[in-house]
């Protein structure tokens, strides 16, 4: 155990916990909403909070082009700039700046050169950079730069990328912190089995306040992934919490938190509101079909969240055809009340011992739903 991090049940690999921050407790697992640009798109911080949110994500590379993390410490630190007094975890900025791949110039041991997408211009991370930009952003949980390949890259180039993680993970580990700020590890190394076994070793070794699971999620098969995080979890150290970057389906989320996962982040709920998709526990309805012209039920029937506590699907659906910003913010809202919830009902579950069965009761009633077009699987690299 650490000083920030109790588990407090398990059931099988799966763990309930609670992880300390500066900004107040987060039970675990948790699920983690991406408030990319300093805000969860279209979701204010106390509708976060009365939706069950207990932190959320920033992202490092948006806000240090844009207001600029100067500008955010001038003004008290992303707390105070976006109104949100809870914890908050920011990425490194190595996810967008990886994933933007036609904006990549140059990569080296020091750090990785590319073009910024807000205006072409070149740019610099490096591990010290990112540290010190997440310092002045004030996160109580920082994340190490590390280098996370697409899933189809040659074997050299997923081990390259694993050993430039471990370099600039050392160099992070010893660069200055915000008082109280944790910073995470993050291993690489796909679903290699060597690699990533090797990558977690060394992240492990740096005794970092908590560990990640990076480079998973970006496009390899579905079986692979879990079958990966079925082994690599419980490689990395028991006593803290363990994340797993980017997925945020009903299913994945089980899957990962079954495997002894904490914490997890996606983008997938609040996309998936823009695009007039609820995510429920009967499946994703998808606004826009004409089947909901005249339906006066809920999303659904068991919701508490705003949307289903006061309007019909018919009503939602009009808002959506009509581009109207309440639909798209009640499915935004729905859909993050929905997997915060599920992951709170995980959590139970784990705490009387039956999460087994809680996941098999949610995966069947999922199962039973016609395979609809909308269901395809979302990856880390849509965020
Ligand atoms: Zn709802």
């Amino acid at each position: 155990m650490s000083e920030h991090f109790t588990v407090t049940a398990t059931d099988g690999a799966a763990r309930a916990g609670v992880l300390h921050t500066a900004h107040g407790a987060v039970p675990t697992p948790a699920f983690m909403p991406v408030g990319t640009k300093g805000t969860v798109k279209g979701v204010g911080p106390e509708e976060l909070r009365a939706l069950g949110a207990t932190i959320v994500l920033g992202n490092t590379y948006h806000l240090s082009f844009r207001p600029g993390a100067d500008v955010v410490a001038e003004l008290g630190g992303l707390h105070a700039f976006m109104g949100w007094d809870g914890p908050i975890l920011t990425d490194s900025g190595g996810f967008q700046v990886f994933s933007l791949r036609h904006t990549l110039e140059a990569v080296d041991d020091d750090g990785v050169t590319f073009r910024s997408v807000y205006d072409g211009d070149l740019a610099r991370l490096t591990p010290e950079l990112a540290a010190k930009i997440q310092a002045s952003l004030g996160s109580d949980i920082a994340m190490c730069l590390d280098v996370c390949p697409p899933a189809d890259v040659p074997r050299a180039e997923l081990k390259e990328a694993a050993r430039l993680t471990t370099t600039w993970a050392t160099r992070h580990r010893a660069a200055p912190r915000t008082p109280g700020q944790l910073v995470f590890g993050i291993a690489q190394g796909g679903t290699d089995p060597a690699l990533r076994r090797r990558s977690i070793e060394e992240i492990a070794e740096l005794d970092f306040d908590g560990n990640a699971l990076g480079g998973l999620s970006v496009g390899e098969d579905r079986a692979t992934l879990f079958e990966t995080v079925g082994w690599a979890a419980p490689l990395l150290p028991a006593g803290k919490p363990r994340y797993f970057m980017g997925i945020g389906d009903p299913e994945g989320i089980l899957e990962v938190i079954e495997r002894g996962i904490d914490m997890f982040d996606c983008v997938l709920p609040t996309r998936l509101g823009r695009t007039g998709t609820a995510i429920t526990r009967d499946g994703r309805l998808n606004l826009k079909n004409a089947r909901f012209t005249r339906d006066p039920r809920p999303l659904d029937a068991t919701c508490d969240c705003p949307a289903c506590s006061r309007f019909s699907r018919a009503y939602i659906r009009h808002l959506v055809k009509e581009n109207e910003l309440l639909g798209l913010r009640l499915l935004s809202l729905h859909n993050l009340r929905y997997l915060l919830d599920l992951t709170a009902g995980a959590r139970a579950a784990i705490e009387s011992g039956r999460l087994a069965l809680f996941k098999a009761e949610v995966v069947d009633r999922l199962a039973q739903q016609p395979a609809a077009p909308e269901t395809e699987t979302e990856t880390a690299w849509s965020r």
